[in-house]
C-alpha cells in the first residue's frame, strides 16, 4: 500500500489507481535551452523514484509515465536568434545535454516523452474547445483563458485572487479583459517560429502543452501528476482550470505531488540567483553519478535540500560503506522495511537508514538498487567509475617505465596519482588501484 501526501488535499492519503492495470503518472519536464542544474535534477530523481516504487508494488500493472519536453518558447527562441540558428539546433542539443546528465544520476527515461513542437494540433483542438465552452476568448491575434470563468480556479494553490494576480506576475496587456487571464496562443511575428491556426499565425502558451499532452496520451483524468513546488502556481493551477473546463468538469489528476526546492546557502538554487551547479560540473569532478543521486534523495522530497560540500562528501562516504558491505544481487526480494519506507510517501531517510541496516548482502544490493542505487559492481565502484581509463594509461605508463628501469618517472607517476586520490598496490600478478 503507497501513501502520498496530495497538495490538493493537503494531506497524506492512500494511493488508489483509478485503473490498477494501468496507472499514469505526468510529470512537468525541461525547457530546454540550457543545462540542467541539480535543483532542476530533484524532480527527474524523485519521480524515477516514485516510478520505481510504483512498478514494485504495481507487478501486474502497466505504469506509464509521460515527462514533456518543451521545445518552443520564448527563452528558446531568444537563444537561437543570439546563436543564429534554427531553435531546433537549441532545443535537440539541450535535450541531449538533458538526457545524459539525468541518466548519470540513474534517472530511467520516460515511458513517453511528448515535445511540445509535435502536439500542435491537440493544442489548437484544446483551444478551440475552451472558446466554445465560453472559457477562453480570441484578442488581437492571442487566445486567452478567462480566469473569472471559472469558479473553482485558485483550488490548488488555496490562493485569493489578489495574491494571483500579483503572483502571476504578468504585464497587464490591453487585449486581456482580466489582469488573472493566461494566455493559451499568441501571434507569432515573421520569421518567428509559428504554426497556422484558427486565430493566425502563431505558437502556443506553456501551460496548455502539459494539458493537451495529458489529454492526448494518457486521458482525461490522470492518477498522479508531479512536478516542483514552485509550478502549483501559475502552472498547475491553469494546467487544472484549462483540463477541467475542456473536459466537462473531470479533474486533472487525482493526486497532486510536489517536491521541495534544493537550495544554496538560505537561497532557492535557481538559474536567475546565478548561483547553481549543474551535473555535468559534479561529474566533472566525480563521474560517479550515484553520489549525486544518493545526496538529492537524502532529505524527503517534500523538504529543501541543502546543497554542500559536506552532502557530497557524506553521500559518498555512506556509498563507499555500502559498496563494502553489499554483494551480488540475486533476484530475491528488496528488504520489507526499505519497501514499507518508500512506500509511506517516499520516506527515503528512513530507507536510507534501514538499508544501511541490512544484514545480508545480497538483500542490501536488491533494496538498493530499488532506490536507483549500487547500481555497479563494486570493483567499478572502487576503481571510481568514468575516469578509470585515464587511470589504467597512467598506470600503463609507470610499469613501462619501471620496466626500463626508469624508476623516477615511475615514482613521479605514482605520486601524480596519489595527488589524485588514486592509492597503487602492486604484486606479483600486476597492478591494482582505488580510490582513497
Ligand atoms: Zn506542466
Amino acid at each position: 500500500m503507497i501513501r502520498l501526501h496530495d497538495t490538493m488535499t493537503r494531506e497524506k492519503r492512500v494511493f488508489e489507481p483509478a485503473d490498477p492495470k494501468r496507472i499514469t503518472m505526468y510529470v512537468c519536464g525541461p525547457t530546454v535551452y540550457g543545462r540542467a542544474h541539480i535543483g532542476n535534477a530533484r524532480p527527474a530523481v524523485v519521480f524515477d523514484l516514485l516510478r520505481r516504487v510504483l512498478e514494485h508494488e504495481y507487478p501486474d500493472a502497466e505504469v506509464i509515465y509521460a515527462r514533456n519536453v518543451t521545445d518552443v518558447d520564448d527563452k528558446i527562441i531568444a537563444s537561437a536568434e543570439q546563436e543564429g540558428v534554427d531553435p531546433s539546433v537549441i532545443t535537440d542539443r539541450y535535450e541531449r545535454f538533458y538526457l545524459e546528465d539525468m541518466g548519470a544520476l540513474g534517472v530511467n527515461p520516460p515511458t513517453i516523452a511528448p515535445h511540445a513542437t509535435q502536439e500542435i494540433g491537440p493544442m489548437i483542438a484544446m483551444i478551440d474547445r475552451l472558446i466554445e465552452t465560453g472559457n477562453a476568448y480570441e484578442a488581437e491575434g492571442h487566445v486567452l483563458f478567462s480566469v473569472p470563468s471559472d469558479p473553482d480556479y485558485g483550488s490548488l494553490s488555496r490562493r485569493d485572487r489578489e495574491a494571483m494576480v500579483a503572483g502571476a506576475r504578468v504585464e497587464v496587456a490591453p487585449y486581456k479583459r482580466d489582469p488573472a487571464d493566461f494566455v493559451l496562443w499568441k501571434p507569432s511575428d515573421e520569421g518567428v517560429i509559428g504554426w497556422n491556426s484558427p486565430w493566425g499565425r502563431g505558437r502556443p502558451g506553456w501551460h496548455i502543452e502539459c494539458s493537451a499532452m495529458i489529454r492526448a496520451h494518457l486521458g482525461e483524468t490522470i492518477d498522479i501528476h508531479g512536478g516542483g513546488l514552485d509550478l502549483i502556481f501559475p502552472h498547475h493551477e491553469n494546467e487544472i482550470a484549462q483540463s477541467r473546463c475542456a473536459h466537462d468538469g473531470a479533474p486533472l489528476a487525482r493526486y497532486w505531488v510536489h517536491n521541495g526546492f534544493v537550495d544554496m546557502g538560505s537561497e532557492k538554487m535557481s538559474k536567475s540567483l546565478g548561483n547553481i551547479v549543474t551535473p555535468a560540473e559534479l561529474l566533472e569532478q566525480d563521474p560517479r553519478g550515484e553520489i549525486y543521486r544518493f545526496a538529492l534523495l537524502s532529505a524527503h522530497y517534500r523538504q529543501p535540500l541543502a546543497w554542500t560540500e559536506d552532502l557530497i562528501a557524506q553521500s559518498k562516504a555512506t556509498l563507499d560503506r555500502l559498496y563494502r558491505a553489499a554483494g551480488d544481487a540475486d533476484p530475491g526480494e528488496p528488504d520489507a522495511g526499505v519497501i514499507e519506507a518508500l512506500a509511506d510517501d517516499l520516506n527515503t531517510p528512513l530507507a536510507m537508514a534501514r538499508l544501511s541496516a541490512i544484514e545480508e548482502p545480497a538483500v542490501m544490493k536488491v533494496s538498493a538498487r530499488l532506490l536507483g542505487l549500487l547500481q555497479s559492481s563494486s570493483d567499478e565502484w572502487f576503481q571510481g567509475g568514468g575516469d578509470a581509463g585515464d587511470i589504467e594509461a597512467r598506470i600503463a605508463a609507470r610499469a613501462e617505465a619501471k620496466k626500463n628501469r626508469d624508476f623516477a618517472t615511475a615514482d613521479r607517476i605514482r605520486d601524480e596519482l596519489k595527488a589524485d586520490g588514486i592509492v597503487l598496490e602492486d604484486s606479483a600478478s600486476g597492478t591494482t588501484w582505488r580510490k582513497e
